[in-house]
């Protein structure tokens, strides 16, 4: 079954097409800046050469017509006509309680997903933008909606209630949801393959350490804990995000800067994590790891701040699940960025971690960094979103 995956962000539309069978990408690409001058799609096919067109797209109905357009043309495409895609699999960030699952999409479907826009405002329109686009242009597709926070569903009231008053959870829904639930699903699953074992019996931590990160805490094959909250603000340092902070800090800079609370969220959404903290060198960790290294003291202790905040989470959820079995990096900078992880691997060795420094260098692949006797055994094993996306399609649509 030829799957293709969409995930749409405001002015974004990233695609792969997959065969679910053989698992294999047929191609991939995106399309940015749609409803704005300069918009360009970058298309790929397997085995092919990446190219960017710069193409007019004035909305998303259109930007999935050109998708559409390169899948289907002979020259890069991989399909020869829409009749070949046999259903669609849509990332959709936030399904509230209301979705433990991936779905079908039905016109309910699409309005439950509606009502959990003021969740995520600046995504899920996006995500339903996508949705009635490939609705418009392939009406006969079936089409699935994959959940990042259903995964977490499974979290204990005691792990997802804020200390709060009870009312607002019960009216306004004020809860920790978590967010990466299909890489953390992903990851914690191909973990107990690997090691043949039986997820039912395991404790894995699992390290999401990508520009966004969080950490997750899974029992039996079920989340127990995450450290997202109602927004990807919540927990872990991020790229650009602070993750956990004292909530005053809010008001008090807003007084100190003179704007509203609004721009203090902006701020510590987009200035904030690595970025900031470094002064506003970067928010990529390779670009940090390297400063770091030529004695850039900022970028230091970004790097430093970062990885203490991982390593009190993995501590924590250790304590959780009263154990841990496995931990698990995963994401650009868990599954490629050796420095990073040595950094983490300072606060979490009492757990009897025995972290090869040699294995540690390896990246982008499956790999065990512990030695054979390690009480705990930590990983790096690579996430693949779109591939569980059109696994989660492929068994819904059969
Ligand atoms: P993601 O959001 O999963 O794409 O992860 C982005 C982060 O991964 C960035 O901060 C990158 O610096 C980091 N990353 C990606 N590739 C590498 C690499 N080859 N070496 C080190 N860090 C990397």
């Amino acid at each position: 079954m030829n799957v293709l995956v969409i995930n749409c962000g405001s002015s974004s539309l990233k695609y792969q097409l997959i065969n679910s069978e053989s698992e294999e990408v047929l191609a991939k690409g995106l399309c940015e800046r749609i409803g704005i001058d300069g918009s360009a799609i970058t298309h790929q096919p397997a085995g092919g050469e990446k190219k960017k067109t710069e193409v007019d797209m004035p909305d998303h109905t259109a930007a999935v017509k050109l998708v559409i357009e390169k899948l289907t043309d002979p020259s890069v495409g991989v399909i020869k006509s829409l009749q070949e895609i046999d259903a669609v699999g849509h990332r959709i960030v936030h399904g509230g309680e209301k979705f433990s699952g991936s779905v079908r999409i039905t016109p309910e479907v699409i309005r439950a997903i509606e009502e959990c826009n003021d969740l995520a405002p600046l995504h899920n329109p996006a995500n339903l933008i996508g949705i009635n686009s490939c609705k418009e242009i392939m009406p006969d597709v079936p089409m699935v909606g994959v959940f990042d926070t259903a995964f977490h569903q499974t979290m204990p009231k005691k792990a997802y209630l804020y200390g709060l008053p009870y009312e607002y959870y019960e009216k306004y829904k004020v809860r920790r949801y978590g967010f990466h639930g299909t890489s953390h699903d992903f990851v914690s699953k191909r973990a107990a393959e690997i090691l043949g074992k039986d997820i039912q019996e395991l404790k894995i931590i699992v390290c999401h350490l990508g520009n966004g990160a969080s950490v997750s805490a899974v029992k039996n094959g079920e989340s127990v804990d995450t450290s997202m909250g109602l927004t990807p603000l919540e927990g872990l340092i991020m790229g650009t995000r602070s993750g956990d902070m004292d909530p005053a800090i809010v008001t008090f800079l807003s007084q100190k800067l003179s704007v509203s609370a609004e721009e203090v969220l902006d701020i510590c959404n987009k200035k904030s994590g690595v970025l900031g903290l470094s002064n506003n060198y970067s928010s990529d960790f390779r670009d940090l790891a390297e400063a770091a290294a030529t004695g850039n003291e900022k970028a230091e202790t970004a790097l430093e701040t970062y990885a203490y905040r991982v390593g009190k989470y993995i501590g924590a959820y250790a304590a959780a699940m009263n154990g841990v079995d496995v931990i698990v990096f995963t994401a650009g900078a868990g599954e490629n960025n050796a420095e990073v992880r040595a950094l983490i691997g300072q606060y979490i060795g009492f757990l009897g971690t025995n972290i090869d420094p040699e294995k540690n260098k390896l990246r982008g692949e499956e790999v065990i960094l512990s030695d054979a006797d390690a009480k705990v055994t930590t990983m790096v094993i690579p996430t693949n979103e779109e591939l569980a996306i059109a696994r989660e399609t492929e068994k819904l649509v059969k």
